[in-house]
């Protein structure tokens, strides 16, 4: 790609409404456009990057044997009704039709994916299943402010899981873990799992992957002993109280959840009665587990958490290119120079943006780049007399 056609422009000024710092960064170098509070566009590096993500939980989720779906985001209301969340969830979008007819706008899809699942599991033979989307989630949320880490719209990987047994579910529930903590670890963070409520299906508690970091909105404290536990589960511990399990001081840090699995139980499978027939011709409830991970809110927390005083930092897996070729100086033998290696490393299959743009100054290109974020860049100059300086943005 050549940085004078990229559409998307780089701006030195401060955002006069971001209040973080993904907000910031993704909107000054040409990532994300907001629309409105909690909504925004995607501009070719940020979708780029966006879709990296994407690719690389369908990587993870296709290995534990999940099948990739996609699923509608309008909803009919007789499935919140029969859920009992239509009055009950307060982040529902609701609409009307023309006719009359009343939609939600899928904040989750337990109300199209159990419905679904009921045309195709009659026996235990069609257990388990695993399914999952990528797809775009719409939450009336009353505090839309910190960029992409809280959108009105944002994207979301749900996966949906159906078993015979709770010892079916468990072991498919804990065999998750790992794909989840290698998504996250290939999208360059750290996460702490973390026990958090269940919502309100059951007693069991539900596990959040949370990557610490100050700018987070959840509270949760961790101990040498045991799992970090989510704020909503520990009643008024605070930051060095003694840890109810072990007796030592816990740590209380702030953090995003970047992803949430959790143990359904039945409550699904009885608002619209699915059931399978066992071996032994017996009429039973299915399982259910659900497992999230926000796309575009991880993409905010990579930001968060990986950029300096320049710019935004991109772990090498979701890095919008593989390589961004700055050429400095306006050199005729340079530029020339440059097309011929832009061009051989195109034809090897490798993804890279050359800020080919003549009228831009060697500090602009630079400043930009920092910016911008690519994890290698390759500098050509008459400096650098025929040969290519490469440099890793993290170094
Ligand atoms: P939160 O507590 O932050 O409001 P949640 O627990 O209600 O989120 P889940 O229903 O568990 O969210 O959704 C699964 C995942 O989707 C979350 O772990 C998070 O990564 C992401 N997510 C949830 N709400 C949003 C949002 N408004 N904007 C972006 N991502 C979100
Ligand atoms: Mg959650």
């Amino acid at each position: 790609m050549l940085q004078s056609k990229l559409f998307g422009k780089t701006s030195k000024t401060k955002e006069a409404d971001a209040t973080s710092i993904n907000h910031e960064l993704l909107v000054r170098a040409g990532f994300v456009d907001q629309l409105m509070a909690g909504v925004y566009s995607y501009l070719p590096l940020g979708w780029r990057v966006l879709d990296k993500i994407s690719d690389v939980v369908r990587d993870e989720m296709n290995k534990v044997d999940a099948q990739e779906i996609y699923l509608p985001a309008l909803h009919p209301k007789e499935n919140w009704e029969k859920t009992d969340r239509w009055d009950k969830m307060d982040v529902l979008f609701k609409l009307e039709s023309q006719t009359g007819s009343s939609y939600a706008l899928g904040p989750t899809h337990e109300e199209v994916i159990v419905p679904l699942a009921k045309k195709h599991i009659a026996s235990y033979r069609d257990l388990p299943g695993a399914w999952y989307q990528i797809q775009t989630k719409f939450r009336d949320e009353l505090r839309a402010k910190a960029g992409l880490l809280r959108g009105r719209e944002f994207l979301m990987k749900d996966l949906y899981s159906f078993h015979a047994s709770e010892d079916d579910l468990k072991d498919y529930y804990e065999k998750m873990k790992e794909p989840y903590l290698n998504v996250f670890k290939r999208c360059g963070l750290d996460v702490i799992i973390t026990l958090a409520s269940g919502g309100s299906f059951t007693d069991e508690y539900s596990h959040e992957f949370q990557v610490e970091t100050k700018n987070g909105e959840d509270l949760i404290f961790k101990c040498s002993c045991a799992e970090a536990r989510n704020k909503e589960i520990v009643g008024d511990l605070k930051d060095g109280d003694n840890c109810p399990e072990c007796g030592k001081a816990v740590e209380a840090v702030k953090s995003i959840e970047v992803g949430n699995i959790f143990d359904l139980g039945k409550k699904f499978s009885k608002d619209f009665d699915l059931k399978f027939t066992d071996e032994d011709g017996k009429e039973k409830e299915v399982i259910i587990g659900c497992y999230g991970i926000g796309i575009s809110r991880l993409m905010g927390a990579i930001v968060e958490v990986s950029n300096d005083d320049k710019g935004i930092i991109w772990p090498k897996e979701v890095s919008p290119y593989e390589y961004h070729l700055v050429t400095l100086g306006d050199d005729e033998k340079v530029y020339k120079q440059s097309e011929e290696v832009y061009d051989d490393l195109v034809k090897s299959g490798k993804e890279v943006l050359w800020d080919d743009r003549r009228e831009s100054s060697n500090a602009e290109k630079l400043n930009d780049a920092d910016l911008i974020g690519i994890s290698t860049r390759l500098i050509i100059s008459p400096k650098t007399d025929g040969k290519i300086e490469k440099k890793e943005r993290n170094d």
